[in-house]
């Protein structure tokens, strides 16, 4: 099994992570990324400038020994800070004690660290500037345009625009739905006080919640905030309307005035930043035979609602390194196990993200929703065991996101019916005990 060659596509942030877990076990990997080496040419982040890490994504980082090189560039978030029309902010906590926060981490800094770690292995080898146009998965070919390669396993890593999945789709003839979400997003930037300071809380993701659309905010280590505003792509208030300065300053003093005296770059940066669009993407399986099997968001592009996709991608790789350990070598064996076992987290982890978004934009300012939010808090120090919030099991849990999504409604049902139905607080406390196993 030593030195057998196995062939990845991306090196962005699953890809340089399974390269090492792979190279850790001995195997020869050859990477194959499209883009440049972003340590030595300077080029955009790509997707998003810094991204919410927990503890799937911790988990996976500490299994390669990156998570004590990582953390003191991350910042901890300790809940939402909310930010009304008036001004006005209250922080609603993630979860229930200190150690439940999460980490604003630089998508750069982590990718840059994740190739160095998969280089340092001596087994990995990155090939920058080498697009794959396609992949043959009758001949193993993967072909570049201008030169081919042949590979005999080969895991895609290539992000929501898979070539390697289009080849699985047609090969395996697997069920696919990529979903638009019909919203586009755009990153705007709070800068530095004066005295180089945060503007505003740096330990809280700040949302400024709008009904049809909203506007967040991450900080940085250099004290910037990286603000995404999400709008309608198309529509009255939404990208295709607002691109001139007026009405870029028009939505801001109606809908963010508070944001709009922090953000002096504000027409800059709408009218040069380009707008991202938004999907998710459903496929099953994920793999073909024991030749190729995909990875991260190829498998399952996510809404970034949850601020879940990286962590759900990191998962993965510890996963699928499990089932490598398992099989020993038998690949076919090793993926059809991992597609059938994981799937389903993978297709409940986009379902959450396009329902945290509704909660995010618009429900979080709602009574009915503070007043449940209570409850479910209230109900975890009670049953510890049984009664954990869905937003806590996804970011501070290990619970596959296929059980999350179960017991987030059995939970959900619940407490609505003992707050807006007539079963009593012992109804609802029995009702717990029966309905939810307990999870340790
Ligand atoms: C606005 C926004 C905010 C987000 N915030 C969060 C967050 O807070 N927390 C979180 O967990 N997740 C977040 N995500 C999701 C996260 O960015 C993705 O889930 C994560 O990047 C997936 O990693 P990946 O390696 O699978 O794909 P990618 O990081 O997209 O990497 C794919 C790589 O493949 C390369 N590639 C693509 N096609 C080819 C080709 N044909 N040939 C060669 N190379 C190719 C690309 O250049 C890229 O380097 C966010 C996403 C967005 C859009």
């Amino acid at each position: 099994m030593k030195n057998k060659k196995i062939h990845i596509i991306g090196a962005g942030l699953a890809g340089p992570l399974m390269a090492t877990y792979l190279a850790k076990r001995g195997y020869l990997v050859e990477m194959y990324e499209r883009r440049s080496d972003m340590r030595k040419v300077s080029q955009s982040a790509g997707r998003s400038i810094n991204l919410a890490l927990s503890v799937r994504g911790i988990q996976a980082l500490r299994e390669v020994g990156l998570y004590d090189k990582i953390k003191p560039i991350t910042i901890p978030m300790k809940g939402r800070m909310i930010h009304d029309l008036d001004g006005k902010t209250h922080i609603q906590p993630y979860g229930q004690h200190d150690k439940e926060v999460i980490y604003s981490v630089s998508r750069a800094e982590l990718n840059m660290g994740l190739m160095t770690l998969a280089e340092e292995t001596k087994n990995v080898k990155i090939f920058f500037n080498h697009k794959v146009e396609s992949v043959d998965l009758t001949k193993n070919i993967l072909d570049f345009g201008k030169k081919q390669t042949h590979f005999g396993t080969v895991i895609g890593c290539d992000g929501s625009t898979s070539p390697l999945r289009e080849a699985i789709i047609e090969k395996s003839n697997a069920n696919f739905v990529k979903k638009p979400l019909g919203h586009s997003y755009k990153e705007l930037v709070i800068p530095p006080s004066d005295s180089n300071d945060f503007l505003i809380e740096p330990n809280a993701l700040h949302i400024w919640p709008r009904g049809d659309f909203m506007l967040i905010a991450l900080p940085n280590m250099d004290k910037t905030f990286t603000c995404t505003l999400f709008l309608p792509t198309t529509g009255e208030i939404s990208f295709e309307t607002i691109y001139e300065s007026s009405t870029i300053i028009d939505l801001f003093q109606n809908y963010f005035p508070d944001a709009l005296e922090l953000m002096s770059t504000l027409v800059e940066d709408f009218q040069s930043n380009p707008i991202g669009n938004l999907a998710s993407v459903y496929c099953k399986p994920w793999h073909y035979k024991g030749k190729a099997l995909l990875v991260g968001d190829a498998a399952h592009a996510v809404v970034p609602f949850f601020g879940q996709g990286m962590n759900a991608s990191f998962q993965d790789c510890s996963v699928l390194n499990n089932f490598i350990e398992k099989h020993n070598g038998n690949w076919e064996k090793t993926f059809e196990e991992f597609s059938s076992s994981h799937v389903e987290n993978g297709h409940a982890i986009a379902d959450m993200a396009i329902e945290n978004y509704i909660e995010m934009r618009d429900s979080v300012n709602d009574e009915f929703y503070r007043k449940r939010r209570k409850l479910e808090l209230e109900l975890e120090r009670q049953f510890p065991d049984c009664f954990i919030p869905r937003y806590s099991m996804v970011s501070f849990h290990q619970i596959p996101y296929a059980d999350v999504y179960c017991r987030g409604q059995i939970q959900l049902d619940l407490m609505n019916k003992y707050l807006i139905e007539n079963l009593t607080k012992q109804q609802l406390h029995s009702n717990i005990t029966e309905k939810l196993v307990p999870l340790k």
